[in-house]
């Protein structure tokens, strides 16, 4: 199923925002996202050295609005090693959202900033404004677009926003993200103070990436969800110590392995800044997946997604709660 007859692939992506409670519990960034401080352009250096020293390739989605700040080299120098960059809104705007109101990031504080257009028109231009700052500020087109926060049921709900995203340049997305602790944490809307224990949390991010494999919408338009358990809800709310994370990797990269699956994490960069100084999350993962018998394949997820179309891939959408 894998190039070069390998058993299964291994993808680290990294959404490159400022995230509201990193490195402080009381931080907060969301009307200023792109604001990328010196400890998280660092860190992406520590990230693309560790990928790169284990031939993978790392897969960032940007906020446009990180092009305001003139000082661009950490991604120059990231396109020019090989890793890839896609689109992540300018401001960290939800992406089906139909009133101003819902759109959050900026428009929460700042809602004159529509002046008169429309949630959806905003959204195309969020997207537009992203890829021409890609493209004007490191020269190459962006590699997909990944949704800010994630949807519990990707676009499945939304044949509107999939076509804008396919109109926008986008053949492929990364916007499913569902793990059964959360949907628990979802439905019970109150944070969870219990610390959840290694078993626990091992189990739902194994069967988070068995249900979101990549698959594929009506519309033509390919999916390849945010699987797993993300760095920002983990420390947000699970609360697991980086040791506890870390065997939550090695037993999810023993898991893919196991079941030939496409393994994806998506973290942050200014959170790992914060929780992993030493980008262990990076080392773990990549070691792990080397050591596998058989062979892992270490792309980017444009070529997860360029193989997908290769082999005629058709998976149908995948629903974490409809299979529990
Ligand atoms: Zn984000």
């Amino acid at each position: 199923m894998y190039p070069n007859g390998a058993r299964f692939a291994v993808q680290l992506s990294f959404d490159l925002e400022m995230v509201t409670n990193f490195p402080y519990w009381p931080s907060f960034w969301n009307h200023r996202k792109g604001a990328i401080d010196e400890a998280t352009k660092t860190y992406v250096g520590k990230i693309n050295a560790k990928c790169e020293a284990y031939g993978a390739k790392a897969h960032y989605f940007l906020v446009g609005s990180l092009f305001e700040d003139p000082d661009v080299d950490y991604l120059k120098k990231t396109v020019a090693s090989g890793h890839a960059v896609g689109n992540h809104t300018y401001t960290h705007v939800n992406l089906k959202a139909r009133e101003v109101e819902r759109l959050a990031g900026v428009y929460d504080r700042c809602p004159w900033r529509a002046a008169g257009r429309s949630a959806q028109e905003i959204v195309r231009q969020e997207l537009q404004m992203t890829t021409a700052a890609i493209r004007q500020a490191l020269s190459v087109e962006p590699k997909g677009l990944r949704s800010p926060g994630g949807f519990a049921n990707g676009l499945q709900d939304d044949a509107d926003v999939q076509k804008l995203c396919q109109a926008e340049g986008f053949w492929w997305v990364s916007t499913h993200y569902n793990d059964s602790l959360y949907r628990n944490y979802e439905a019970s809307s109150a944070e969870v103070t219990n610390k959840v224990d290694l078993d626990t949390l091992s189990e739902a991010f194994n069967r988070s990436q068995h249900v979101l494999q990549p698959y594929r919408y009506e519309s033509g338009l390919l999916e390849l969800p945010l699987a797993g358990i993300t760095d920002v809800v983990a420390w947000r709310i699970y609360r697991p110590d980086l040791t506890e994370w870390l065997s939550m990797l090695t037993r999810g990269v023993d898991y893919a392995h196991e079941h030939g699956l496409v393994f994806t994490l998506t973290t942050h960069p200014a959170v790992l800044a914060a929780i992993d100084p030493f980008c262990q999350t990076v080392e773990v993962v990549l070691r792990r997946a080397l050591e596998k018998e058989g062979g892992v394949w270490l792309p980017d997820l444009e070529e997860v997604a360029a193989h997908l179309n290769e082999t005629g891939y058709s998976r149908q959408p995948a629903n974490l709660a409809k299979t529990q």
